[in-house]
């Protein structure tokens, strides 16, 4: 069977929407570490699995031989992803897996934030595991899902300059997935995914203020500006400074993916960011 780890999650959820467009739903395991959080998928035939990467025995015996993984990074900083993933491609490993694609970072990003996911890249290369390394670009969503301070104060705030960004939408980055998951010949490739197109700080500034018809700025500040706003609003100091460090790889161009991968494996173009934000900014009222 296809199986989805962090199916629960925001891009799990888009990942399993679409697997269920293309596969009957008794084919699809979603591991979940709360099954409340996933009632609504068993009530649509998926399979439930209850697992959490911090609890290897909870992985003993969950895959099979031959099914075809998705490792969803998780989002613990602070409990060493790494070791967490490792969990899941030892107990792939151990089954036999046909595939396991693991959701990455552009191999261009040098920020901190991309430390563990190249860790996790050299485990699961190092495993002899069949695997698909999805080295996801920045979501739309991490910045049209926060558009809340840029309205407050008529200004977008980040440290990256006039650098520019390649994003696309978790459901763009979930049907490539859904199409390594669903399709052939995909072992042992390394993809790079991002957006179609690049868009810096100020033309993000401009299409907000074109769609709300106010003037939104671009306030570019440095990374020690950036770090003290996020904390002021109350960001741990060390998440904080990670997440500024991005801006610093955004700004020397780091998260721009130019190789079309991501619109050639979801078979059509990506979902523009005008389109994300037009969302956003309806799902307001
Ligand atoms: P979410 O935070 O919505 O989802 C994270 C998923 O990981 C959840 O399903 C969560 O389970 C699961 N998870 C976390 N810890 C564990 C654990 N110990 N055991 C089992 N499952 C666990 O993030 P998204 O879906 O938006 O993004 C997916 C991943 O991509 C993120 O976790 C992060 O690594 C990375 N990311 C990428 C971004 C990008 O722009 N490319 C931006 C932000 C994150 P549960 O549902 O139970 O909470």
């Amino acid at each position: 069977s296809i199986v989805v780890t962090g199916a629960t999650g925001k891009l799990g959820r888009h990942v399993v929407e679409q697997l269920l467009e293309k596969v009957p739903a008794e084919q699809i395991t979603a591991v979940v570490r709360d099954k409340a959080k996933a009632a609504d998928l068993a009530g649509r035939g998926v399979r439930l699995a209850v697992a959490d990467y911090n609890a290897p025995e909870t992985f003993d015996g969950l895959f099979a031989a031959g099914d075809k993984v998705l490792l969803i990074s998780g989002n613990e900083f602070d409990k060493g992803r790494p070791q967490q993933h490792k969990v899941v491609i030892d107990a792939a490993k151990a089954a036999g897996v046909a595939l396991l694609a693991y959701t990455s970072a552009p191999g261009s990003l040098s920020a901190a934030l991309a430390d563990d996911h190249r860790a996790t890249e050299e485990i699961l290369l190092g495993s002899g595991v069949p695997y698909v390394l999805l080295r996801n670009g920045w979501y739309h969503e991490n910045y049209t899902e926060n558009l809340a301070p840029v309205l407050a104060h008529d200004a977008v705030v980040a440290a990256a300059g006039a650098g520019r960004i390649s994003t696309a939408s978790r459901a763009d980055y979930a049907a490539a997935a859904v199409a390594v998951l669903t399709g052939e010949g995909h072992e042992n490739r390394t993809y790079e995914l991002g957006g179609d197109e690049a868009w810096s700080f100020a033309e993000y500034a401009a299409e907000l203020s074109r769609q709300t018809g106010r003037e939104i700025v671009y306030n570019p500040v440095s990374v020690e500006q950036l770090t003290g706003i996020l904390t002021g609003a109350g960001l741990p100091g060390p998440l904080a400074a990670v997440l500024a460090g991005v801006d610093a790889s955004i700004e020397k161009g780091e998260l721009v993916v130019s190789s079309g991968d991501l619109s050639r494996l979801a078979g059509r173009p990506t979902t523009p960011l005008a389109e994300a934000i037009a969302v956003a900014l309806k799902e307001r009222h």
